[in-house]
């Protein structure tokens, strides 16, 4: 399988050298050079596969040859060895049509962990095999950072470097990265927003002299390999839930779009995926701009869901791609004009192909908050601030109530324990593996939002 830029202007890679190089040159985001598809029988034909079959099933076809079958099938055996629950991602039941898929069972306790435990045993793999080491640069809004720097900690071929914005994560999710005192790990708080970081990353990425010297990689979801991962668990979703026969809905809390994004994915090969719902929290970009046709980055407003506080959604170029028929050239306009007039508008053609299979909510703090309270009410579950946001998207779409909704649960409650308990009096209690977070030394620098300061940082640790 080769991997083509959305902006045509990048060479076609193989599935390694585009996990090896996150972004592309021209700045666009790898794709597959076509889905392949799974007939309905032989999507049948996986139910009761353990979770680690189905996802080698799965993936095998769009890794290709470029690593051997066996050599992918121990990787993905060794990521999942770490799960706390044996389904892996396992669904539970909310009311007759309604359902949670858990995705937070991993070492850092959020979706994430789900793709980068892969991810990292990937680079591992093709590095050592080079004989090469990388530095990996990441921008985290709290949770990814935590899941890169557990992939990757420890291991001789790569440093990571994670630029989280400086008390905009919760200190779970700070310590979860900052605990971490492996000599290959370097955490960097950046007094600005998000955004800034992933600009900041993006910036280092773009520089080419530096991207080189440096010998950077990316661990964020711009890179393919973060998303393949995830779209395992919508197979593993619908073939619990009607043997992959059956239609059903999605409903996907969303910052980066990647991981709704791996949901198309998923229909594109083959997987009866219903309708997707997008679901924002007060940083609306994607429900702005399915309602209005008008992709238009606004201010950054921190929320109780902070991993989907973004203006800028990077995975969206994915799926615009393929909204514009996959014609790179009016990618690459499209994007152009954004630093210029701050925005774009979707082709007519393009807006009618998302609206199609999408669908957008935006649910605000106070309905965030009265979420988690009703679910607890209701089910005497916890859940986290973000899957809240999707709960809540879920029950204002008027679906069709004979298709299943699959809400995607994508932290512990315990990572954000503030907002569960003001929601619901109830203070969420971390997992046993993390019982002694609060009494670990820490170790982080703090950095201005700031190009030379932060390339001055990475050059000095890399020397
Ligand atoms: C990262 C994250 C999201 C958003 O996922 P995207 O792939 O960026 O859309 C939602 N919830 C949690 C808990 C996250 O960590």
């Amino acid at each position: 399988m080769k991997y083509v830029s959305t902006r045509g202007r990048a060479r076609p890679l193989d599935f390694t050298d585009a996990l090896l190089a996150g972004l592309a040159e021209d700045g666009g985001l790898y794709v597959p050079h076509h889905w392949p598809r799974l007939s309905a029988h032989e999507i049948q034909s996986m139910a009761g596969l353990s979770y680690a079959s189905l996802a080698h099933r799965v993936m095998h076809p769009l890794v290709g040859d470029s690593i051997a079958s066996g050599v992918l099938k121990k990787l993905i055996d060794e990521s999942y060895a770490g799960f706390d629950h044996a389904a892996i991602t396992p669904l539970v039941q909310l009311d007759h049509s309604h359902w949670l898929l858990e995705l937070f069972h991993g070492p850092t306790l959020a979706f994430k962990d789900v793709a980068l435990q892969l991810v990292g045993r990937l680079f591992d793999t093709v590095l050592s095999q080079r004989s090469e080491t990388v530095n990996i640069l990441v921008a985290t809004s709290g949770d990814t950072g935590s899941a890169a720097i557990h992939a990757i900690r420890g291991r001789d071929t790569a440093n990571i470097f994670v630029l989280h914005p400086r008390g905009r994560t919760s200190e779970i999710q700070r310590r979860q990265m900052t605990t971490v005192l492996d000599s290959n790990v370097h955490n960097i708080a950046i007094e600005g927003t998000f955004d800034d970081c992933q600009a900041l990353v993006k910036a280092m990425f773009n520089h080419a002299p530096f991207r080189s010297r440096a010998r950077l990689s990316g661990m964020n979801s711009i890179n393919w390999a973060r998303v393949m991962p995830q779209i395992v668990y919508y197979f593993h979703a619908a073939l619990s839930l009607g043997g992959g026969a059956r239609p059903l809905d999605f409903c996907v809390p969303t910052g980066n779009f990647g991981d709704v994004y791996a949901g198309y994915a998923a229909r594109r090969m083959g997987l009866p995926v219903h309708r997707l719902l997008v679901a924002t929290n007060e940083n609306d970009i994607l429900a702005r701009t399915l309602a209005t046709g008008k992709y238009t980055p606004g201010a950054v407003h921190p929320t109780i869901s902070p991993s989907m506080d973004i203006q800028v959604s990077s995975n969206f170029e994915r799926l615009l791609y393929e909204a514009c028929s996959r014609d790179a050239a009016q990618v690459q306009a499209l994007m152009d004009s954004l630093p210029q007039s701050g925005e774009f508008m979707l082709p007519p053609a393009a807006h009618d192909y998302i609206s199609g299979m999408f669908s957008a909510y935006r649910v605000d703090e106070a309905a965030t908050l009265g979420e988690i309270a009703r679910t607890y009410k209701e089910t005497a579950m916890l859940i986290d601030p973000h899957t809240a946001v999707g709960r809540a998207a879920a029950r204002r779409h008027a679906g069709d109530p004979a298709i299943p909704m699959v809400c995607l649960a994508t932290a512990h409650p315990a990572k954000f324990p503030d907002a569960v308990e003001k929601a619901t009096g109830v203070r969420p209690q971390l997992p046993p593996r993390y019982a002694d977070l609060r009494q670990l030394p820490e170790r982080y620098a703090t950095l201005a939002n700031d190009l030379s300061q932060v390339q001055a940082f990475i050059e000095a640790k890399i020397q």
